[in-house]
Order: C-alpha cells, then structure tokens, then sequence
C-alpha cells in the first residue's frame, strides 16, 4: 500500500461548555469527536456514515484545521498540521478544500461566479488578470456549466447548478483531497446522482482524494472505497465497502443499514428493520462502557462497564469496536 495522503491519529474535538450560577461555574466538555484513528489513501473515497450529531462534519472541519482539535494529529503526506505554522498550513489548506452541505449559504450573494470561482486563485497567487479568466471558463465547463455564467449571481441558479459553483470553487485552488460535508443533502433528489456523478467523474480526471459525509448510506454506497461508521464521536466500524455493506460486523453499523431500502422487490419484501430504542446519549455524558450500549440490541453485562470494546482490525482491513466480535 502506498503512503496515505492523510492520516489521522487519535483525534479528539471537546467543545467546553459553562454550566451553574456565575458563581459556581463548572467547565463540563462535549466530546464531538473522540479518538478517532484512520488513513486516506491517495485517490480513494472513504465515507464517513452515522445519524447527525455524532461529529462527521467536526471531523471534516478538525482534518482541514477549521475547527482546532483539543488532541491528537493530522497528516497531510508527510505534514502534520495541528501544529503547523500559519504560512505552511495556509500552503497545505491550497491543498485541502471543503464542499459544504447547503449551496445556498456557501456562495456569497455579491459576487459573481466568476469572481466567486476566481477567489482562490488569487488568494493562493495560482493566475492573475487574462490566465485567471480563462482558467475560470475551463472550470465552469469542466463541472458542467456554461462560460456565459461567469457574470450571473448565485441567486440566477438552481440549487444543483448552485453546488456545481460550489466545486468548481474548490477545483479551483488545484486540490488534492476535498472534504465533502454532506454535499447532496440538501439538493432534490432528481439532480444528487447528477452531482454525485460528477464527483466521480473528477474523482478520476484530477486524482482527487475524498473524504465524503454523509447520512444516506446508499448514496455512500455508490461513491466510497471504504466506509466508516461513527457513533457519538467514536468509530464503530470501517472496513471496504463490499465487506462493509454485505457483512456488518457492529449491531450500530447492522441497524443503520436495515433501514436502507433494496432495489431488488423480492429482496426488499424480505428486509428486516431493526428499530433502535431510545434517542442517542447526550456527548456532554456519554454511556460508560461501550458508548453504543443503551441502544444495541444484543447488549451484554460486561457493554456496560469500562473499558469501552477497542477498535481493533478483526479482519485484513476490517476494523470494528464491538466485544461481540471479541
Ligand atoms: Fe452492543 Fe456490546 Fe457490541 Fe456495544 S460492545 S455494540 S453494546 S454488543
């Protein structure tokens, strides 16, 4: 296997939050994001699946350093960021870019799409004046608009053709890996495959690494190599997505693919819904022992007691926190 284009180790992202009367304040933590441990292969997409809440985007924004982690590292190649000096990590950030869920508050309503989709070229200094321009016109029609958009506004298009301004902005900084924060969500349903197709098809133009989040497993199951399930900031399971999709391992991972409709009618009239109890756990006090515990459906005693399952690889490649596959 080659080196991996971003490696992440022991990530951990705790939102202090101040309860109490002023005078007995106590500090109490929200741990969004809690020792996650994974890599990126260069080229690869690795889905990163769960309900909301449990701190995909956090870990999205903690990769790309928009949100500063409390501990642990990431690599980008050989670069470790979170303690990397402003000039080299705004070099590395030209690098990394991130393709937000809502199109509609991710473009600035005042600039045109040609300045909106210039913007990163000039701040990174990639072109200037005429060679901006018409690397701007290579973009829009590389992500499938028209180089007569150049001077509309954002408020001139659709919701896909929104996220596609969207894209080309990232293209435009000349990335290498791109952080896709739910990027389909908030589109209809008609034009997703669209823009996941074309995710795909600049995926393999440009040799980009993603890094796609998401709640719709079967929208995951068409774009990532291998997918990773979390649960209130910790991994349950990751693993290819064959293996992933056919043979779960966690009781988390088993339930959350139940609820995925098959296209098959046949298969479909035979799929069992496995209905968590409960609402998940509060991340300011999560559950001792296996943080899954008070919603699994195949608890036992010793779930419920520290330590937590470890993380642990029960197959080449398949890596799953569960005392069940102890
Ligand atoms: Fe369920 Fe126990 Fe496995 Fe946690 S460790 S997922 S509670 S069986």
């Amino acid at each position: 296997m080659s080196q991996p284009l971003i490696r992440v180790e022991n990530l951990k992202v705790h939102f202090p939050v101040r309860r109490g009367l002023p005078w007995q304040r106590r500090t109490e933590w929200v741990k969004a994001v809690d020792g996650l441990s994974f890599s990126i292969q260069p080229g690869e997409t690795l889905g990163l699946v769960g309900e909301s809440g449990c701190g995909k985007s956090t870990t999205g924004r903690a990769i790309l350093q928009l949100e500063q982690p409390t501990a642990g590292d990431v690599y980008f190649e050989d670069t470790e960021l979170t303690t990397s000096k402003s000039e080299s990590l705004r070099r590395q950030r030209q690098k990394m870019q991130m393709i937000f869920q809502d199109p509609y508050a991710s473009l600035n309503p005042r600039m045109t799409v040609g300045s909106i989709v210039g913007e990163p070229m000039a701040v990174h200094k990639l072109a200037q004046g005429q060679e901006k321009r018409d690397r701007v016109h290579h973009i829009l029609d590389t992500v499938g608009l028209s180089p007569q958009h150049y001077h509309r506004y954002p408020h001139e298009f659709s919701g896909g053709q929104r996220q596609r301004v969207v894209i080309a902005r990232a293209l435009a900084a000349d990335p290498d890996f791109i952080v896709g924060d739910e990027p389909i969500a908030a589109l209809d349903v008609s034009i997703q495959a669209q823009v996941v197709n074309l995710l795909q098809s600049l995926q393999q133009e440009f040799g980009l690494t993603y890094l796609f989040i998401a709640h719709d497993l079967s929208v995951v199951r068409h774009i990532a190599d291998r997918v990773a399930v979390m649960y209130l900031g910790k991994l349950m399971e990751l693993a290819d997505r064959v293996s992933l999709y056919e043979d779960p391992l966690h009781p988390y991972t088993q339930a959350l693919l139940s609820a995925v409709p098959i296209p098959d009618p046949k298969l479909e009239a035979k799929r069992e819904r496995i209905i968590l109890q409960g609402d998940v756990p509060s991340p300011l006090h999560p559950p001792k022992g296996c943080c899954f515990h008070t919603r699994c459906p195949a608890v036992m005693p010793e779930c419920r007691q520290d330590p937590e399952p470890a993380f642990r690889e029960v197959r080449p490649g398949h890596h799953v926190a569960c005392h069940l596959v102890d």
